[in-house]
């Protein structure tokens, strides 16, 4: 039997950019480079690695809005950047994105419910009981109330934005998320209630998320595999998240040491007890409610 088709898959994908500026002086940056990977259906990809590295232009390339000089993005079968528009119209509806600037992402003039009825303006034809219904119902799906839609952006918090933007992306019941540092401009405790609601909203809506993010303990706390990038190549992966104390590349061993305890004595020399400690942050926090 044939193995089923990766909801995702990415065959040798490279993308560059010019510098603009008279200080850049048009120098090449090679943002990806030659980046094959696939996901599956309901699974979560973390993509780590230091700021600069590519990250955010391979999640612009997943989307379907930055198109590489080089390579395929297939998604549910569908190449991207193909010739069949109609087909790459009707799959872009499954393929959303979650920013970490939620208050750059909505439009401030328009209430909640405006932001998040949008996508079903564009691509449904429900009338305005029913979108009110819809949008209640996601209100509801995030944690916020059905008349919060009412609400404009600055009467939220960063957290309670960050959930309507999320109910903004699941409001085509998409089957990809790209969630480009969606919890890293918010504080700890609020991270980890963002990250709860992400887990349940992926087990009850059946959806994959490529998970972006510079810190390693919120990626350990979502994803199923990773994927470390550095100078626009990826250069090291695991298929569990169980193995990533065998993290070796220089640039994870410094992801894991920024999530080192504070105290020198907590610190150990190996990279093995290095990521040890990594987990064992991720299990405190998560049994201290944080
Ligand atoms: P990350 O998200 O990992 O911080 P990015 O994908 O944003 O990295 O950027 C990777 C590299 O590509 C950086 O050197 C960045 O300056 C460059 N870059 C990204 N977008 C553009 C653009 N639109 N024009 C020119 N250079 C860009
Ligand atoms: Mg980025």
């Amino acid at each position: 039997m044939a193995a089923a088709q990766p909801l995702l898959e990415l065959r040798d994908v490279s993308k560059h950019f010019h510098g603009g500026g008279i200080f850049k002086q048009g120098r090449k940056v090679q943002a990806n480079k030659q980046i094959s990977l696939s996901l599956g259906v309901r699974e979560c990809l973390g993509l780590v690695g230091e700021s600069g590295s590519g990250k955010s232009t391979l999640g612009r390339v997943i989307l379907g809005i930055e198109k590489p000089e080089s390579g395929e993005v297939f998604f549910q079968g569908v190449n991207l950047y193909g010739k069949d528009k109609a087909a790459i119209r009707q799959v872009r509806r499954d393929l959303q994105v979650v920013f970490q600037d939620c208050f750059s992402s909505v439009n401030p003039r328009m209430t909640a419910g405006a932001s998040i009825s949008e996508p079903l303006e564009n691509y449904t034809r429900l009338n305005y009981r029913e979108q009110l219904r819809t949008v209640g119902e996601l209100l509801e799906l995030v944690g916020l109330n059905p008349e919060d839609a009412y609400k404009y952006p600055h009467q939220f918090s960063g957290g309670q934005l960050q959930r309507v933007c999320i109910a903004r992306a699941i409001s085509l019941r998409p089957k990809l998320i790209v969630l480009d540092e969606a919890v890293s401009s918010l504080d700890v405790v609020v991270q980890k209630q963002i990250l709860d609601l992400l887990s349940k909203l992926r087990e009850e809506l059946d959806m994959s998320y490529v998970f972006i993010s510079h810190d390693l303990s919120a990626v350990a706390h979502l994803a199923d595999r990773l994927a470390v990038m550095c100078a626009g190549e990826i250069v090291e992966r695991l298929d569990t998240m169980e193995d990533i104390h065998c993290l070796t590349h220089p640039v994870s061993v410094a992801l894991l040491d920024a999530v080192l305890p504070a105290l020198p004595e907590n610190r150990a020399g190996t990279v093995c007890d290095i990521a040890a400690a990594a987990k064992t942050i991720g299990e405190e926090r998560s049994s201290h409610g944080i």
